[in-house]
Order: structure tokens, then sequence, then C-alpha cells
């Protein structure tokens, strides 16, 4: 898809993706028994995350978030939570680094397949002041799961 008709259907796409992600958050809540967590605040905006994480073998097997803030953090925090089950730590760390790269305005990452849904968000490299916002819940996550 070039030019900017279709530029402009792939935006609208994504922030229909980025608002169902505020509106049904998925994987929000409290774990029974987390192995870790970590909390994180954008104070530029007063966005909050928490994310709980429950490590099985090496692996994530079940992660939940809670928090509030704008929609952009709150649908970051939504997508991270889908992407990261059954992965290594490492693995998080990983496919967070290629998310930010896209959130700073890498082309090549807004396109990466292994980001899912949350190249939805590639256009917030447009806006500076909310690269924060679309970051710490990836942030909080690969410090949940140090722990
Ligand atoms: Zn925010």
């Amino acid at each position: 898809m070039t030019g900017p008709a279709s530029d402009a259907r792939l935006s609208a796409l994504y922030q229909e993706v980025i608002l169902d992600h505020y509106r049904r958050p998925r994987n929000r809540g409290a774990l029974a028994e987390p192995t870790g967590s970590a909390s994180l605040r954008n104070p530029l905006c007063g966005d909050e995350i928490e994310v709980q994480v429950a490590m099985h073998e090496g692996k994530v097997a079940d992660v939940k978030f809670g928090g509030r803030g704008c929609s952009i953090s709150q649908a970051s925090a939504s997508m991270m939570t889908e992407l990261v089950k059954g992965r290594t730590p490492d693995e998080v760390h990983a496919l967070g680094e290629r998310f930010a790269e896209m959130i700073r305005g890498d082309a090549e990452a807004a396109k990466d397949q292994a980001l899912g849904q949350a190249r939805a968000l590639s256009g917030v490299s447009r806006f500076p002041t909310r690269v924060r916002c679309a970051l710490i819940a990836w942030e909080a996550m690969e410090r949940a799961v140090k722990r």
C-alpha cells in the first residue's frame, strides 16, 4: 500500500485498533500468584502502568496489567500483554527493543509482523511527547520479568 489515500486508510484502521484496545483492554487485572511485578509512571502525561507476570519454566505463563492514563499508554499495555505470553525474558527484551525502534520512527520495524497489533502505534513516532506513553508498558514488563 502506498500513496496518500491508502496511508489515510491505514491510519484510520490503526486508530480503530488503538481505541478498541483502550475500550476493551486485554489482560487487565491482577494475577493470583505473580512471580514478578513492576510499576512505572509517566509524569509528562500522568500515565501509570503496573505489570504483573507469572513465570513458569523460564517463560511468561501469564501477564496482567493495571493502571490508568491516556489511550496510547493503556492500549500499548493491552497490546503488549498479547505479545509476550510464552516468551523468555530475552525474547521480551528483543521484542521491546523492536517496539521502541518503531516508536522512534524506524519504518522497517513498523512493518515487522512480530509486533502484531502493536504496529497500530507506529504513528506515535510523529508525536515525540507521546513516545513515553507508548513505551512505559514495555519498560514495566522488562522489569517485571527480571525479578
Ligand atoms: Zn500518555
